[in-house]
């Protein structure tokens, strides 16, 4: 679908659904086809000429837009009028996951493995197109009607020529990786850091370098400080892993398909990705 091709009135607007930094949502039904999406709008004077954001915002656009996984938030289509940008999305009719963690607190060895299954498949097809996302955390995480994982933010991804490496400051520091922290150049391998963290975050309910201020939490990345308390209790297999994946030297953490081939995945994680 190229730009050209849609514009507001082949839609009918529905309720209003969330407002993020940079635009509000809506459910919205294509009319020809009927079918259900979420409608992004932008508004192009107050947003993006504020925040400089034109440059950013084509290239997030670009990236998702040529994304087609189970797992990753389908970008099917934007266009503009003179005062707006719109993106056509792919609806996530679920609760969002850190709603849902903040509810739950924390989740089971099932269902967090099942995330992590989702996102290591999410992520090795990423990285096969050359596309680091570089901003995983359960606030980028969309659920969709089944409770099916959709990686929903690429705002901070980076396209990568083959055996690249960025050099970007970027993500929110809890996910930050060391060599991130240390503004070294990086490559995708920031991405099996930050599923490391998630893993840890989903079965104790706090990222494991949570502390009072921002150096503290630098400090502890880059010694790689990890604490797992007694309770709750977490199996050996889920540390194992998470052992695996927040290691300092990015060429030795674990691979995406080693974290799929993972005995603690293996017997937890859910194959249809929702089945809990
Ligand atoms: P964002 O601007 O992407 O941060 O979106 C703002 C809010 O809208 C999010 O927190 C979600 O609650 C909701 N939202 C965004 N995209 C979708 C989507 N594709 N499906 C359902 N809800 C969405």
């Amino acid at each position: 679908m190229a730009a050209e091709e849609w514009q507001l009135d082949d839609f009918e607007i529905g309720k209003f659904i969330g407002e993020g930094k940079f635009g509000k949502v809506y459910l919205a039904r294509e009319k020809q086809s009927g079918y259900v999406i979420a409608l992004k709008v932008i508004f192009k004077k107050k947003k993006l000429e504020k925040y400089q954001f034109f440059g950013h915002l084509k290239r997030e656009i670009e990236i998702q837009h040529s994304l087609d996984h189970p797992n990753v938030l389908r970008l099917f289509a934007w266009f503009h009028d003179e005062t707006r940008v719109f993106l056509v999305l792919e609806y996530a009719a679920q609760v969002e996951l850190y709603k849902l963690l903040n509810n739950l607190l924390r989740f089971s060895e099932k269902r967090a493995a099942t995330y992590v299954a989702s996102l290591a498949k999410a992520l090795a097809y990423c990285h096969k197109k050359h596309v680091i996302h570089r901003d995983i955390k359960p606030e980028n995480l969309l659920l969709d009607y089944e409770g099916r994982l959709k990686i929903a933010d690429f705002g901070w991804a980076a396209q990568l020529q083959a055996h690249g490496k960025r050099q970007t400051m970027c993500g929110t520091i809890d996910y930050l990786a060391p060599e991130m922290v240390q503004n070294k150049a990086h490559d995708q391998t920031v991405d099996n850091w930050t599923l490391g963290i998630l893993c840890y975050e989903f079965l104790y309910g706090v990222p494991p370098f949570e502390a009072e201020d921002k150096y503290d939490t630098f400090r502890r990345i880059l010694k790689v400080d990890v604490v797992f308390p007694s309770s709750p209790l977490v199996s050996p297999e889920a540390k194992d892993l998470i052992s695996k994946l927040l290691v300092k030297d990015s060429s030795k953490r674990l691979s995406l398909q080693k974290i799929l081939e993972h005995p603690w995945i293996v017997q937890n994680a859910d194959p249809s990705g929702c089945g809990f």
